[in-house]
């Protein structure tokens, strides 16, 4: 395989293994998984099968307990602590099902709060922020608190958050778990356009078929090993993924 043809994340024979007083949790058991740059992959499976651990070690939250996870050229299974965190804040973006915002903060002090732990300038955090709000439609929006926003608006801000770092790696899980189809519609959208646009990669955890269907791959878990991976027709809908 070319240098230019290899894969930004490679998973080799990934265990986790949680130990709960004298349980054994074999969460995952065996996960071995390639996805290119700029790859928007689905990752389904029922409830425990796996995925938010297998998100957790991507995201370099954790480590695996057997097996090997690079990042690009870095092997992330043998970092330290500090050493995954400092990845995790300039490589990735992370968005949740619950949205995660500060509830007594504007719309642009959520965005921008990655940037203080990185020491941007205080002016440049908010120009930055603003320009990501307006990015992800919701410019006007900026001083407003997460309760004056619907669901699919807080998960904007929180998308736009995830993208204050500047990330190639945007991770999340369930996404519209808490948005209705509409919201849901406009929010995989707005995931396709950003993979085009800012060059993401981009992996969305769903157990909603409608939502998979954005997807140009999915991956599907259970108990802890993968027991699908299918490239996927461009959808109708999904009109951005037919022109990218
Ligand atoms: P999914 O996201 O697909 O619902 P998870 O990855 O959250 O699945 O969980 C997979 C399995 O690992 C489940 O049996 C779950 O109970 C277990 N598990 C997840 N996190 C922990 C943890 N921190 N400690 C112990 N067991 C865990
Ligand atoms: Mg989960």
């Amino acid at each position: 395989m070319a240098a230019g043809m290899r894969p930004l994340i490679r998973l080799r024979d990934v265990w986790k293994v949680y130990h709960l007083g004298d349980v054994e949790v074999r969460a995952l058991r065996g996960v071995s998984l390639d996805i290119r740059a700029g790859e928007l992959l689905g990752i389904i499976g029922a409830s425990g099968s796996g995925k938010s651990t297998c998100m957790n070690l991507i995201g370099c939250l954790d480590q695996p307990t057997r097996g090997t996870y690079r990042l690009g050229d870095v092997d992330v299974s043998t970092l330290s602590v500090n050493e995954r965190a400092a990845i995790r804040s300039r490589r990735i973006g992370f968005v949740f099902q619950n949205f995660n915002l500060l509830g007594r903060s504007t719309a642009l002090e959520n965005v921008a709060l990655p940037m203080i732990y990185a020491n941007v300038p205080f002016a440049e955090q908010r120009r930055r922020a603003r320009e990501l709000l307006a990015a992800v439609g919701l410019h006007g929006r900026e001083e407003h608190m997460p309760s004056q926003l619907s669901g699919g608006q807080q998960q904007r801000v929180a998308i736009a958050r995830a993208l204050a770092n500047g990330p190639s790696l945007l991770l999340a899980d369930e996404p519209t778990g808490n948005l209705d189809t509409q919201s849901s519609t406009e929010i995989m959208d707005l995931f396709l356009r950003l993979r085009r646009e800012r060059r993401l990669t981009i992996i969305v955890v769903t157990h909603e078929p409608h939502i998979a269907y954005y997807a140009e791959r999915v991956v599907t878990f259970r108990d802890g090993r993968i027991v699908s991976d299918v490239p996927q027709a461009p959808s109708s809908h999904a009109t951005e993924a037919v022109r990218a």
